[in-house]
């Protein structure tokens, strides 16, 4: 089916199956996602991908100011023509890759320093994982995220430490705050039907979030990146085959009484790990300088 049919718009756009574009017709649910971001006279509000603007516009009107990332350039003069009224002041479209560019410059120019940060989206779903890594990387302040993501992918994001799903994302994720299910979608709430269910999640900070520094977590995630390539490794002699520790140094023997206080078996692999640990494991590690992704 047309974007033309599905937006009431004089354009005949095919839907780019390879670029996600399910777009969200139910009213309902693009009323609850605008509710459930409680949006304040302050907030900066991001939107990924916003397509035809089905989100889009219902976000401009109640948020302070928007900046959108869309890829697909097809839809500049829907978008352009949608937001009229609000292009300019209120409103920022960014016609780019959102992983290929610097959220948190972007973010910083256009004043969010000053403002809290609120992202929504409907994700593009053949790239969860890698967006969700990078907003929480590079904007790991972000009050609150609302995400629509497949049903499945509901399973990697929540992860307990031990399972087969446990991985940088459920670790990022634990680390930013609470995650938690606020609407079950099925296929009929989107034009054209995904061959599959979805979910909407809210993501908000903890308070105390030990990912609010971006340095910090981009060091982070790389670090998990490197650590979980070799998840059922022993992580230990995986560093000193990569040369990253020496055995019978004073590094080793400092490294080992690390992972005593810890509370870590020196034949641990990340897998076992919980979030707080790992966290912990990259710090101490790059305090003395045998940090894998450096
Ligand atoms: N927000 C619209 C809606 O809900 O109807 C469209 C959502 S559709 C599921 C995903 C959108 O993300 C599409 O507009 C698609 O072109 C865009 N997209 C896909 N990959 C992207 C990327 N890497 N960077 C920015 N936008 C992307």
């Amino acid at each position: 089916m047309a974007v033309s049919e599905l937006n009431n718009l004089t354009t005949d756009l095919i839907p780019n199956r390879a670029l996600g574009q399910n777009f969200l017709v139910s009213q309902r649910a693009i009323s609850f996602i605008v509710e459930s971001l409680q949006l304040c006279p302050d907030d900066l509000v991001l939107e990924i991908g916003p397509g035809t603007g089905n989100l889009t516009l219902p976000l401009v009107q109640k948020a302070d100011f928007l900046v959108a990332v869309e890829i697909d350039r097809r839809f500049q003069p829907i978008l352009q023509r949608k937001l009229a009224n609000f292009l300019g002041p209120k409103v920022r479209l960014i016609w780019d890759d959102i992983l290929n560019i610097d959220l948190l410059n972007i973010v910083l120019e256009l004043g969010g320093q000053d403002k809290a940060i609120k992202i929504a989206a409907n994700l593009p779903y053949y790239a969860t994982t890698n967006i969700i890594l990078k907003l929480l990387t590079e904007l790991p302040s972000a009050k609150m995220l609302v995400l629509m993501v497949q049903r499945e992918a509901v399973t990697r994001i929540t992860a307990d430490s031990g399972t087969k799903e446990y991985g940088p994302l459920a670790v990022m994720v634990s680390l930013y705050g609470n995650v938690k299910t606020i609407m079950k979608l099925p296929a009929s709430a989107f034009e054209p039907q995904p061959p599959v269910e979805s979910t909407l999640l809210k993501l908000t900070a903890a308070k105390a979030s030990l990912l609010k520094d971006p340095i910090s977590a981009q060091s982070f995630v790389s670090f998990l990146l490197y650590a979980f390539r070799g998840r059922r490794k022993q992580f230990l002699g995986r560093l000193r085959r990569e040369g990253y520790v020496v055995k019978d140094s004073h590094q080793e023997n400092e490294l080992i009484s690390y992972l005593e206080q810890s509370e870590i078996r020196r034949d641990f692999r990340v897998e076992e790990l919980s979030p707080n640990q790992l966290f912990g494991l990259h710090n101490y590690l790059r305090q003395i300088s045998c940090f894998p992704s450096d």
